[in-house]
């Protein structure tokens, strides 16, 4: 049998995180500064040929799930014959994309018949002023995008995606946005989840006491909409903890890298746009493929790149942060994929 990804602690790793891209049409506050990050030349971004091949090889090292990011994975042209292409050449169970939703009117449903199965979609205030300053685009114009972007999700719905919402809350911007959003959770079938603000990138924001930990969210959630149920807890690969408010068609999750610790549990690599493996989205080591890849490297040679990546996952917060983990380091989320 051929090699699998395994990690400390007996995990197999079955979930890969693509960026496609590490442009975007944002600039939300918490992600990239405003002025936006230095570009990557085009030269330096994988191909879809590339992107395929590496694709191919994971699947063949065990991975089940994809998952495509960026920037912002729906600027990139090209993507949805890339899509088609990894849906035909059916290398995974799960294919799915992580959006903040402005392109989604248009692209929901070729994206559904492309193959793509489930959408996550940021929305971090359903107030069209305050979603404008969030994204780093004050005033009318910011404001037209929130409109967008609430398009973008009620499209996602229409094509029949299954859909999750992720918000980052950030104390003193947009914890007032909590309960509205949670809400959402009443009236449609969506898993409306709240991360916990990583520092990343943003070191002045967090310097700031921008952090809102899990428990304090639940508390604002539970005042707010009453008691909620705790759902049994699933695959415990999956980050958010999943509440349901009574009546609810969807549920209410929380994802807490920093108060709640998963690391042990982490089944997921991350691939950025230039071909670098993150074992770990809490340190700063990379793997190179791009440099091997366009050396003319064999699979055998790629293949141990991958088990490699899956050989420096660590298994505990402790760890990572041996690894080189600290506030503001290395990549901004956007070059990262989130
Ligand atoms: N542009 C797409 C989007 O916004 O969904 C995909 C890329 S974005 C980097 C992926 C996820 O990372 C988003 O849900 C975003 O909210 C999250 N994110 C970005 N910066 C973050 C931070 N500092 N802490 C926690 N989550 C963050
Ligand atoms: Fe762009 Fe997503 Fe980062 Fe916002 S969170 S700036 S949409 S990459």
């Amino acid at each position: 049998m051929s090699a699998i990804l395994m990690a400390a602690g007996g995990r197999r790793l079955t979930y890969l995180r693509m960026s496609v891209t590490d442009r975007c049409n944002l600039r939300c506050r918490y992600c990239m500064p405003p002025e936006g990050v230095p570009k990557l030349s085009h030269e330096d971004i994988l191909t879809y040929e590339e992107l395929l091949r590496l694709a191919r090889l994971g699947s063949g090292l065990g991975l089940r799930k994809l998952r495509l990011t960026g920037g912002e994975p729906l600027v990139r042209r090209g993507l949805l014959d890339f899509i088609k292409s990894l849906g035909e050449a059916g290398l995974f169970q799960e294919l799915c994309l992580t959006t903040n939703g402005l392109m989604l009117p248009e692209m929901a449903a070729d994206l559904k018949a492309a193959g793509i199965k489930g959408l996550n979609i940021s929305l971090d205030s359903l107030d069209p002023a305050l979603y404008a300053e969030m994204v780093g685009r004050p005033g009318r114009a910011g404001e037209e995008l929130a409109r967008r972007a609430w398009a973008g999700f009620q499209a996602a719905l229409a094509a029949g995606f299954s859909t999750k919402i992720n918000c980052v809350p950030i104390r003193g911007v947009n914890d007032g946005q909590v309960t509205a959003l949670a809400r959402l959770a009443l009236e449609y079938p969506v898993d409306v989840r709240f991360i916990e603000h990583m520092p990343i990138g943003r070191g002045d924001l967090w310097r700031r006491g921008a952090y809102l930990p899990t428990e304090e969210l639940l508390a604002v959630v539970a005042r707010d909409m009453g008691p909620l149920e705790a759902l049994p807890p699933g695959d415990p690969s999956a980050p958010a903890r999943l509440y349901r408010a009574r009546g609810a068609l969807g549920a209410i999750g929380f994802i807490s890298p920093l108060s709640g610790h998963f690391c042990g549990h982490c089944n997921r690599l991350r691939l950025t746009a230039d071909g670098k493996l993150k074992p770990c989205l809490l340190t700063d080591q990379e793997i190179d493929l791009r440099g091997p890849l366009r050396a003319g490297a064999g699979d055998e040679d790629l293949r141990a790149l991958f088990l490699v990546a899956a050989g420096h996952k660590p298994v505990s917060h402790l760890e990572a942060r041996a690894e080189g983990a600290a506030p503001g380091y290395g990549r901004e989320m956007s070059r990262i994929g989130g």
